[in-house]
């Protein structure tokens, strides 16, 4: 499933237009597809107002009203700003009107079981008039299930930033594809259930969800006379004496979910702790200047992950800066997480900032930061050249060549110390596991998600620790064997 902004939309609807398909059969089969998307939430004894704003999202509920009365609902519709100013809105109303369909006049004193807001789309300018303030007040106050159209009325489309009196629907019907506030904040609480509607528009987006099917798709399967050195010899470098739990949570995921070797950096305190709880890794106790003058060299490792459970401090950096050149697949979490320029080598580097990390790196306020996830995330992938994983809900995944994905797995319970370091452990196995770079990446948050759903379907949310990837990890993962 694709997502767009607002400016995609329009070259889309421009391209059409440019093919020969009219805007006019574009509002006609935006407003069928909307009629056979709907129908099945309604029930005849329902009491529906249509709410049509001047735009061509007002247009859309003009045909879905036409649709709906033809096939015997009640539908009141309304225009609350004022009648269409759009060529083919106007040519729409005109059609709905012959076909012998009333416009009504705003009646507060009607109730309605059922109110589609198809107010304003995604050429909607914030904050909202104070006319539609007080028709949505009362709209409110009516307490009956709300259906926006595209976007519901009062958020913006390309990013998270919401009107105060913005429409919280039940159920949003989207054209064409997502729009990015979708998977943004506070945006996307305000969304309600949400389905897509196609209808009929050219053009893919480089940006959309990565599904159950794509994992399926891309789960890589092992050769019979496989050896483990086929799936990674890799260093994690991670764990000290106050956080010994992130070397050990991301070195079982990492064991759990594939990798071939693992060798864990630490100190001694950590790995007495580590040990007991991953007797499959060994142990390096090196300082990080050690590491730099000999080790690499000597082991010959395949990949590395750094950060978990480090302080980012100047010897970190100076590991880093060194890991950088020695072109593996890197992976930067947490302490690791630094400003500064990256190589272009062919290996991937991949980092895994929460947005209170990214907010520090980008020098920007978290707010502002969930407000344009998706938009940031991928102006750093592509200008750093590096895949940037913005985690929280919806987590981004930002690639260097300017595609991105929305993960939708995961939940709440993963809101618990321990769960990234996890993350971490995974996405070295994957990145080992998978020639695909981005199947292998894509499939890690996917499935560290997946663990947690699995456990909030039998379990209460609040029970979920990180030491749990280990037992759910076999059984998720069989479930995307062929
Ligand atoms: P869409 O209907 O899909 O949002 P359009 O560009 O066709 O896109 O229509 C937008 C219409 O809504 C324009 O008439 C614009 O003036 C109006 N509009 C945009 N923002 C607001 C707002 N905050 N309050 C009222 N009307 C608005
Ligand atoms: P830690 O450093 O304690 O291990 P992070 O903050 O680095 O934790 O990572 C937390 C992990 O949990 C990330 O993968 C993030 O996407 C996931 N996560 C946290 N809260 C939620 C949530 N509400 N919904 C979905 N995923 C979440
Ligand atoms: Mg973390």
């Amino acid at each position: 499933m694709y997502i767009y902004t607002s400016e995609q939309i329009k070259a889309a609807d421009q391209l059409a237009e440019k093919r020969g398909m009219s805007t006019f059969s574009l509002m006609e089969n935006a407003g069928c597809g909307l009629y056979h998307a709907i129908c099945p939430y309604l029930s005849t004894n329902q009491k529906l107002l249509i709410a049509s704003g001047k735009g061509n999202n007002g247009g859309d509920g003009i045909v879905l009203a036409r649709y709906l009365k033809m096939a015997g609902f009640e539908v009141d519709l309304i225009f609350p700003l004022g009648e269409p100013k759009t060529g083919v809105a106007k040519q729409h109303l005109h059609y709905y009107e012959q076909c012998g369909f009333p416009v009504e006049e705003w009646n507060p004193n009607q109730t309605y079981d059922v109110i589609v807001d198809a107010l304003l789309g995604v050429g909607a300018i914030l904050p909202l008039q104070e006319s539609l303030v007080e028709w949505i007040k009362w709209m409110k106050s009516m307490k009956a299930t709300i259906i926006s159209i595209d976007v519901p009325t009062g958020i913006s489309s390309n990013s998270g930033v919401v009107d105060q009196n913005a429409i919280k629907a039940d159920y949003t019907f989207s054209l064409h594809g997502y729009k990015p506030s979708r998977f943004l904040f506070p945006s996307s609480h305000f969304y309600g259930q949400v389905e897509v509607v196609d209808i009929g528009l050219p053009q893919k987006s480089n940006w959309r969800v990565w599904t159950e099917k794509d994992v399926q798709k891309s789960w890589v399967k092992r050769e019979t006379n496989a050896h483990k050195g086929l799936f990674g010899t890799g260093l994690l470098i991670a764990g000290s004496h106050e956080m010994p739990g992130s070397a050990a949570l991301a070195a079982s995921s990492a064991m759990r979910f594939g990798i071939g070797k693992l060798t864990v950096n630490t100190t001694q305190h950590a790995s007495a702790i580590i040990g007991p709880i991953v007797p499959e890794v060994t142990f390096l106790y090196h300082t990080y200047e050690e590491l730099v003058r000999s080790e690499w060299k000597n082991r010959r490792f395949t990949c590395a992950a750094i950060g978990p459970g480090l302080d980012p401090t100047d010897d970190l950096e100076k590991l880093v800066t060194y890991l950088l050149k020695q072109n593996v697949p890197l992976i930067l979490d947490a302490g690791a997480i630094q400003s500064r320029s990256y190589p272009r080598g062919e290996k991937p580097i991949i980092l895994t900032p929460h947005p209170g990390e990214f907010s520090r790196l980008l020098q920007l306020s978290t707010k502002e930061i969930q407000e344009n996830r998706i938009e940031l995330a991928s102006e750093y992938a592509v200008t750093h050249h590096v895949i940037l994983i913005l985690k929280g809900e919806y987590t981004v995944i930002a690639f260097p060549d300017g595609t991105g994905y929305i993960n939708t797995t995961g939940n709440a319970s993963l809101a618990k110390g321990g769960s990234g370091d996890a993350l971490t452990g995974m996405l070295l196995a994957s990145i080992e596991g998978n020639d695909c770079v981005k199947a292998a990446v894509l499939n890690a948050v996917y499935i560290h998600g997946v663990c947690s759903d699995e456990w909030v379907r039998k379990y209460s949310e609040h029970t979920f620790v990180s030491s749990d990837f280990s037992s759910l990890l076999p059984m998720i993962c069989k479930s995307f064997e062929k």
